[in-house]
Order: structure tokens, then sequence, then C-alpha cells
């Protein structure tokens, strides 16, 4: 079995310990709950492969607080986080960008550009085609997803095993 080291990064609140929770034991949370961080367990199977994946849930205040070099060493693939309904949260997105592009070299790394919160069509601050335009800049794929209603959470982790075995 492979195993297989994912880093969920993001300005606070978009949703990552929730997509986190939903992808390892299909629940939704409701409460907000700042301070929970650690690192999660799942096998999943791709193709005919089973990968062992280990997920990083980090906390953060601010964008200069979301990452430091621990992350680094034996990540395979970064998942960067924001909300479609949160304007700031996608500026932090390209500040966390760059910093694991100082922190790791140009080639060797593989990122995930994920807009959460896509199931509040009302209250979005930014559109699919913008954030599409950042991953393009990124070199990266973007997936929009909800962790409220289960949209595209699955394949956020596929992509992530993926991404991290072409990295
Ligand atoms: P984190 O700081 O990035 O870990 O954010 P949390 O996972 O703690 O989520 C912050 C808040 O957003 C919580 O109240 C969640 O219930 C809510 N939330 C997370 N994902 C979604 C989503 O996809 N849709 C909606 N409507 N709310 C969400
Ligand atoms: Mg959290």
């Amino acid at each position: 079995r492979l195993s297989r080291n994912v880093v969920v990064l993001g300005g606070m609140g978009v949703g990552k310990s929730t997509a986190i929770r939903r992808f390892i034991s299909d629940e939704f949370i409701e409460r907000y709950y700042p301070t929970v961080s650690g690192s999660f367990t799942k096998t999943i199977t791709i193709g005919n492969k089973e990968y062992n994946l280990t997920i990083l849930d980090t906390t953060g205040q601010d964008e200069t607080s979301l990452l430091d070099s621990t992350h680094v060493g034996p990540t395979d693939a970064f998942v960067i986080a924001f909300s479609v309904t949160f304007r700031k949260s996608f500026e932090i997105a390209q500040v966390i960008r760059d910093k694991i592009l100082d922190m790791s070299g140009v080639n060797s790394v593989g990122i995930l550009l994920v807009g959460n919160k896509c199931d509040l069509v009302g209250e979005r601050q930014v559109s699919r085609e913008e954030a599409q335009k950042m991953a393009d800049s990124f070199g990266c794929p973007y997936i929009e997803t909800s962790a409220k209603e289960n949209i595209n959470i699955e394949e956020v982790f596929i992509q992530s095993v993926n991404i991290a075995n072409k990295a």
C-alpha cells in the first residue's frame, strides 16, 4: 500500500476542518472550532491502487502563521482552500502559494486550489472564472466544493493523490 501526505492550508473559516471531516467520516459540522488541528488518515482506492492518505489539517490566525517548515518535508501535495464567499480568503490563497514556492522550490510540489462553500450561491464573492485564472497562473487544477452538501469533497483528495503522483 502506498502512502501519501496531503496538507490542507487556507485562511480561517474557509471550511478546511469541515471538508476533512466530511471526507473522513461523511459528517457535516455546523459549529466552528477554530483551534482544532491535527492529522487524519484514510485509505482510498484509485484505479487499482490503494493509498494510505494522511491529511494534515492546519490552523492559522492569518496567512503568516499558516505554514511553517515542518509542513514541507514529507508533503506530497498541498491543498490551498479558500471560501468563494469571502474574497479575503482568495487573496490569502495567493500568499500561501507564494510561500509554498519560497519554501520548497518551484518544480517539486503539487498544489490543488479549492474554492469551498459553493452551496452559498447568493453570497459568492469570487467567480469560478477568476478562481480558474488563479489556478492557471499556479499551473494547478481548480475544484469548487461544498463540505455542507458533499460536493466534490472526495474529488479533492483523489486529485491530490494524482497530483502527488505527478509531482
Ligand atoms: P476552517 O477554519 O477552515 O477549518 O473552517 P471550518 O471547517 O471550521 O468551517 C468554518 C465554518 O464554515 C463552520 O461553521 C462550517 O460549518 C462552515 N462551512 C464549512 N464548509 C462549508 C460549506 O461548504 N458550506 C457552508 N454553507 N458552510 C460551510
Ligand atoms: Mg479548522
